[in-house]
């Protein structure tokens, strides 16, 4: 049997740390079991999908290097739920209902005040022709239940285990709109089951629907799909939006953080294995197991991406940086990558080492910048040349502390922060240094 995946994001949104992981699973799955990775656009409520959603989840998705190998959209499929609809109905499986939402909330709070679980009554099931003409005369257009039976559904999930849960406590589900629309539960059973899916993976927010969903696929005679219930990311909102700009992926994009290091963390969150930084996705598709998912709520820790990310970047070799900054060259990104944290800092590492500085310095500083030059340690230079040169200043002057290193910093870069001057040294070269220190 091939194994057959999907991806089901629905585009009223971007792509978050969530999703991509549930992406990221499905595709290591697929990839560990030479199957196929289907990306399925979960756009039948055309009121809140967007195009600019639809493109965004695409081209997250290709950065993150999770291609697919073939693309669906629910959008394009209503024929196929309708049918399934009417063969629903021809089983007496699927049923009219005619109740607003302001009935049901009022059925709910009662059943509530009484201690009842709020379970649809099945008021529906028991009208006559006679009253659904009267409702529909009064223009009221029926939604869809479908009949659920009282049995218990179980599956063996490949990350929970047994799981067995009765319909007796569920309410029958409504498949169809009053505008006629599909909802989720029908859509994307009667995808599944068309498209051949072997395994379901998804987040374990859907264990109740796939109780619901196994009725579904055995009443419309499909193979009930394998599936994998992943436990939920736990992320801290507050953190996480201050540091990098949100947990969407296109934030994190943004704020510099590498494909591979989402891929990274997020293959790993959750499991047994521990989350490192890799170059490639290769070794994460062949340490890819189910067995080593736990079920407690994974920590979604902002930290521990910036981590990743920046021994990834201090990996990283020219080629994979020179697109994007076209104005450096290799021996500078060697220099320099070991010391960065995020890849925007190339810019002020370059700004530093290439623009002109102005400091803003009084006559006394002056002097004392003057009364370092003599002692500017000979070539070549190296990270130690910045401590050499100290030592050397430090008997000659009182200054001490900020009074000693600030004014230096201040000539050699024009800023008051910035790279380490040990680093900066070396990049400078002792001539540029010799020549900043003179205010030229
Ligand atoms: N669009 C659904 C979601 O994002 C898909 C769930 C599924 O995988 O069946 O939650």
């Amino acid at each position: 049997m091939t194994v057959k995946v999907r991806f089901a994001p629905s585009p009223t949104g971007y792509l978050h740390v969530g999703n991509v992981r549930t992406a990221l699973v499905n595709w290591l799955f697929a990839r560990q079991s030479g199957g196929h990775f289907v990306l399925r656009v979960d756009d039948t409520d055309t009121q809140r999908s967007e195009t600019k959603y639809n493109d965004a989840i695409r081209e997250d998705l290709a950065w993150l290097g999770l291609n697919w190998d073939s693309e669906e959209h629910q959008s394009k499929r209503f024929e196929r739920y309708s049918l399934a609809a009417q063969t629903l109905v021809a089983q007496g499986r699927l049923y009219a209902c005619y109740e607003t939402p302001e009935e049901l909330d009022v059925q709910r709070k009662m059943q509530a005040s009484r201690g009842l679980p709020p379970i649809y009554n099945r008021a529906g099931l028991k009208l006559t022709e006679e009253q659904k003409a009267a409702y529909e005369q009064k223009g009221r257009n029926p939604h869809y239940r479908f009949l659920l039976n009282d049995e218990e559904m179980t599956w063996d999930d490949l990350i929970r285990g047994h799981v067995a849960m009765r319909a007796s406590t569920m309410s029958d589900p409504v498949l169809l709109r009053e505008d006629g629309g599909p909802v989720y539960t029908l859509a994307s059973v009667v995808d599944d089951g068309e498209m051949e899916i072997t395994h379901v993976i998804r987040g374990e927010d859907h264990v109740s629907n796939t109780a619901v969903q196994v009725q579904l696929y055995n009443a419309l005679g499909f193979a009930v799909p394998r599936f994998a219930h992943m436990a939920l990311l736990k992320t801290k909102e507050g953190e996480m939006s201050k540091r990098l700009g949100g947990n969407d992926i296109r934030s994190l994009r943004k704020a510099g953080i590498l494909p591979m290091a989402l891929d990274s963390l997020l293959a790993r969150m959750g499991t047994s294995d521990p989350a490192l930084p890799f170059a490639e996705l290769k070794p994460l598709v062949e340490s890819f197991d189910f067995a080593k998912f736990g079920r407690a709520p994974a920590n979604y820790d902002v930290g521990e991406l910036e981590k990743i990310n920046e021994k990834l970047l201090h990996q990283l070799p020219f080629e994979a940086v020179a697109p994007q900054f076209d104005f450096i060259d290799e021996q500078f990104w060697l220099s320099i990558r070991a010391n960065i944290k995020k890849l925007e800092d190339v810019r002020q590492w370059w700004d530093i080492l290439n623009e002109a500085v102005s400091a803003d310095l009084n006559d006394d500083e002056w002097a004392f910048i003057r009364s370092t030059v003599a002692l500017l340690p000979e070539n070549p230079w190296d990270d130690a040349t910045w401590d050499t040169w100290l030592s050397a200043i430090k008997p000659t002057t009182p200054r001490t502390g900020k009074l000693l290193f600030m004014p230096l910093r201040l000539a050699l870069t024009g800023r008051e922060h910035g790279p380490e001057l040990k680093k900066l040294l070396p990049l400078l070269g002792r001539e540029q240094v010799l020549q900043r220190l003179k205010g030229q």
